[in-house]
């Protein structure tokens, strides 16, 4: 099948409560491990375009390398979606070069002025059968150009979501109730340590996301920032030359929760990143004399295909999907 926005994926994840995945593509392994664990699950998916990603790999090497992925696919529904549109122009060119959903990120604007740029961008997409996702309240952390300090991030307000929603005319919202971007996700002066020494970080704001369901009944929320940043991969990337302490993501029970509440789409990116870095870092250590490039991104993509199929499987309950949603 053909791309798809985001519609009918929304509506049965929110009717038989499970997320869908939404994963940030850069280059050619990385759309192949993700939709070949998605195919063989049979699971819907969202491949996601960030500024930073066109800016480094290239528009149209972006969407044909997503159009490969959906002639090998045929069988499984995929958005394309541009991740943080920062303006109305970027929106824009991806709607006009082939993106099937877009974001449209004007948290960072005052409340009027978030509700008009969003609402141009809808305007502009529904004419065209583009979806639009729209963002209240601010992450902390560094995604590409989105950088936010800890400590200046804000939890979305539930008293201002209907008035954005009717306004804007937005298919999704982003909602910020604790995730953050990054590998990163939390000071370790915000969580405890368990007996290992491994950071705990304090829980979602699950208070949050219940109010904004009850005045926005029926409608999908997008959760941003919500990799769970697997120790072994951490301790992988440690163990093999690299630096990243206290590295700390999101508990994954914590976005199963989500995924079974209103939550339908789940941003997951540093996960990614982790596995393949882990696993290039692991295989130079271990084959000095090797400089075939292919020699250790075959593992690296395939490590990217199994921490999908666990987070389709395990986390967003999307696995056996992909019918339903077409
Ligand atoms: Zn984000």
């Amino acid at each position: 099948m053909a791309l798809v926005n985001s519609k009918k994926m929304f509506e049965m994840a929110y009717k038989n409560g499970y997320a869908i995945g939404a994963f940030n593509v850069n280059n050619m392994e990385i759309v192949q491990g993700i939709t070949e664990a998605c195919k063989e699950e049979n699971a819907p998916v969202i491949l996601q375009v960030s500024k930073g990603a066109r800016a480094y790999a290239n528009h149209t090497y972006l969407v044909k390398l997503v159009e490969a992925a959906v002639k090998e696919c045929p069988e499984i529904p995929i958005v394309l979606h541009l991740d943080h549109g920062p303006d109305f122009e970027t929106c824009k060119a991806c709607i006009d070069g082939g993106f099937t959903s877009v974001m449209i990120d004007g948290s960072h604007l005052p409340f009027e002025e978030n509700i008009a740029l969003t609402k141009k961008v809808v305007e502009y997409a529904h004419e065209r059968g583009v979806t639009v996702e729209g963002e209240l309240g601010t992450l902390a952390g560094i995604e590409d150009d989105v950088k936010v300090e800890h400590g200046a991030e804000s939890y979305t307000k539930p008293e201002e979501v209907i008035e954005f929603v009717t306004r804007t005319g937005v298919d999704s919202l982003a909602i910020a109730i604790g995730t953050s971007h990054g590998a990163y996700k939390f000071k370790p002066e915000q969580c405890t340590r368990n007996e290992e020494g491994i950071l705990v970080p304090p829980a979602l704001r699950f208070d949050i996301l219940e109010e904004v369901s009850k005045k926005l009944p029926g409608f999908p929320i997008v959760l941003h920032g919500s990799s769970s940043v697997p120790q072994d991969y951490v301790k992988m990337v440690n163990e093999n030359g690299g630096k990243m302490p206290d590295a700390i993501g999101v508990p994954e029970e914590q976005l199963r929760k989500a995924a079974a509440l209103s939550v339908c789409k789940i941003n997951i990116d540093s996960d990614l990143r982790l596995a393949m870095t882990g696993t290039i870092r692991k295989f130079y250590n271990e084959h000095p004399d090797k400089f075939d490039p292919r020699e250790y991104l075959k593992p690296a993509r395939a490590n990217i295909k199994e921490i999908v199929r666990h987070k389709l499987k395990n986390v967003l309950g999307c696995a056996g999907k992909a019918d339903e949603c077409k």
